[in-house]
């Protein structure tokens, strides 16, 4: 087993072993001859008692021999979800790095703080920490259907369930309604907390309840929601990747439907 992992990316992409079913990760005997083209680096965690580090590299560095870049999502179900993770977690860190150089309130060139994965400015001492976004996701239960919405830049045929970022002075719950609301018309109760989920693309935290439908006819939200319906359980869409948290929240609730209609039959 490698002593080190080490996540290199080249802007979103990552760099891998050139193996489109097995791809790994580079490890420490890589990293020393690549030297030159590394921009910044940082210790992100660990996996299986390994040290895992993000680093960024130079647009002119060239994959060797061997290797490829690949997008973050190709790689979803080709690594284990911990390690799939621990590389968004780095492809965040790098992102807040390269993003946070100068101080946001007086432009002088920040410093790392010490310990936190924070950056702090010697001038003014504002201190800027990795963004987080919030966006809440809803999937609304009318008995045995479901209500999935495909937005224009889904893949064809995909329905999801509704999401959309919390508003700056909204509860996750106020914005879960607002967003049903506008997305899709319909207003919905019994809001349930489901999981949640870090997604880095770029730096979003996404939030998943389960609700139940109470009034309104659907109304896609123009320039949104390109068509959006009711699914019975038994006859779903094409569905999100078994890896993105929409899938587990339908997945989940699906399950949850057919085990309450099994007992009650
Ligand atoms: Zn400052």
């Amino acid at each position: 087993m490698a002593n080190q992992l080490f996540f290199i990316f080249q802007g979103n992409q990552l760099l891998v072993t050139d193996s489109e079913s097995n791809p790994s990760l580079p490890n420490s005997s890589f990293i020393e001859p690549i030297k030159t083209a590394i921009l910044r680096q940082h210790v992100v965690g660990f996996f299986d008692h390994v040290t895992c580090h993000a680093v960024e590299v130079n647009d002119t560095f060239l994959p060797p021999a061997g290797y490829r870049f690949a997008g973050l999502r190709s790689l979803f179900g080709l690594f284990d979800e911990p390690l799939i993770s621990l590389i968004g977690k780095g492809l965040q860190v790098i992102e807040w790095d390269r993003s946070h150089q100068y101080c946001p309130k007086c432009g002088t060139e920040n410093n790392y703080h010490e310990y936190e994965t924070a950056k702090v400015c010697p001038s003014c001492s504002y201190r800027s920490y990795p963004r987080i976004s919030p966006v809440v996701m809803g999937l609304i239960v009318r008995d045995h259907e479901i209500l999935l919405a495909r937005s224009p830049h889904f893949a064809p045929g995909m329905y999801s369930a509704i999401a959309g970022f919390c508003e700056v002075g909204e509860s996750l719950e106020m914005a879960l309604h607002r967003e049903i609301k506008e997305e899709v018309n319909v207003t919905v109760d019994q809001v349930q907390y489901f999981t949640s989920q870090s997604w880095p693309f770029p730096h979003s935290l996404m939030v998943a309840f389960t609700c139940r439908y109470v009034s309104g006819i659907i109304v896609p939200q123009p320039q949104e929601i390109e068509d959006a319906k009711w699914f019975s359980i038994d006859a779903l869409p094409l569905l999100p990747h078994p890896v993105s948290i929409a899938r587990k929240l339908i997945n989940h609730t699906v399950n949850s439907i057919k085990a309450r209609y099994h007992a009650l039959h």
